[in-house]
């Protein structure tokens, strides 16, 4: 399978697609295209009545029938090299409604429960990279990194916008350490596990934001463009990689490129009404593989 071979390219992309179904009260019947294992056939906004077809290709397709176990099956053994001492970077990218987090953390709906805090990045000798005032927490079973996960949930910064999906507004960011010991030559292995719930990537209409929000709006448009140039920077091997161009792309810069493997997947929403954002989704896709 297509997937085998890319799997185990360390330093190397993939770029996942999945399609949202359509939403119980939704007509299905106005769906922006067809998808098959490995790419996507979007219906363009027809030019003089003529309807034009874009295609865009991907390491892995999931449409809109595919589960969460199959999602979670695909996904395993890139998780698992963590075990093997790699850093791993999932990103889940798409606009706000597309199914980010879902496929992230499961179908719950949120708490809103909100307090906001700044933190900043540190780049010290002894500890490298590091975010002072982040909390550590040691985890003992699954359940333990859910309940970690719905504070963290709790916690994102919180705006309404025309929207009005109260997470869209911010990244959110889960990293697991994992130590782990081989038992007959005693080497201790160090890997990491990021994933990244990304802020929408829906281009916010000025009309209907301004003062802070509109701030806000600019500073995610910047953040995830400057995640794109990383990871496009990484995709044809330059020699540059702009890691200092945002917060989020320093804080895993340890993760991205070098030994790391990084798995973008991006989201996109079946309707035809949305048709604009999805292509602006998909073109980042094809930009960062
Ligand atoms: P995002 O995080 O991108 O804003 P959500 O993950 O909150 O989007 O998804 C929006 C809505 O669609 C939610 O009600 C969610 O439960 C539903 N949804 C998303 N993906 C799927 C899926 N693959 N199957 C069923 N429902 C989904
Ligand atoms: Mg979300």
């Amino acid at each position: 399978k297509l997937y085998n071979q890319v799997q185990d390219l360390k330093g190397s992309i993939r770029v996942y697609c999945r399609v949202r179904p359509f939403l119980a009260g939704q007509l299905s019947n106005n769906c922006i295209g067809s998808f098959d294992e490995g790419s996507i056939s979007i219906i363009t906004p027809s030019k003089n009545g003529k309807e034009g077809r874009r295609s865009f290709n991907f390491n892995k397709v999931f449409g809109p029938s595919a589960t969460q176990e199959q999602v979670f099956s695909d996904t395993q053994p890139l998780i698992r090299s963590i075990l093997d001492g790699y850093n791993v970077c999932i990103f889940a990218y798409g606009q706000t409604g597309s199914g980010k987090t879902y496929t992230m953390s499961g179908p719950k709906l949120l708490n809103e429960q909100t307090f906001e805090r700044t933190l900043e990045i540190r780049n010290t000798l002894e500890k490298g990279l590091n975010v002072p005032n982040a909390n550590l927490v040691p985890v003992a079973s699954t359940s333990d990194v859910m309940a970690l996960m719905n504070i963290g949930q709790k916690n994102r910064v919180v705006g309404s916008t025309a929207l009005n999906d109260r997470s869209s507004r911010s990244h959110s960011c889960l990293t697991v350490h994992v130590q782990g010991r081989d038992m007959t030559s005693e080497t201790v292995l160090r890997g990491c596990l990021h994933l990244v719930d990304l802020a929408g990537s829906e281009r916010v209409d000025k009309s209907e934001v301004t003062g802070e929000r509109l701030k806000e709006a600019q500073h995610i448009n910047k953040s995830l463009s400057a995640l794109g140039d990383v990871i496009s920077a990484l995709a044809q091997k330059s020699s540059h990689v702009p890691y200092r161009n945002s917060k989020l792309t320093q804080l895993l810069q340890d993760s991205l490129g070098g030994q790391a493997k990084t798995l973008m997947f991006v989201h996109i929403s079946p309707e035809m009404d949305t048709v604009g954002e999805t292509l602006s989704t998909l073109k980042f896709a094809e930009r960062v593989s």
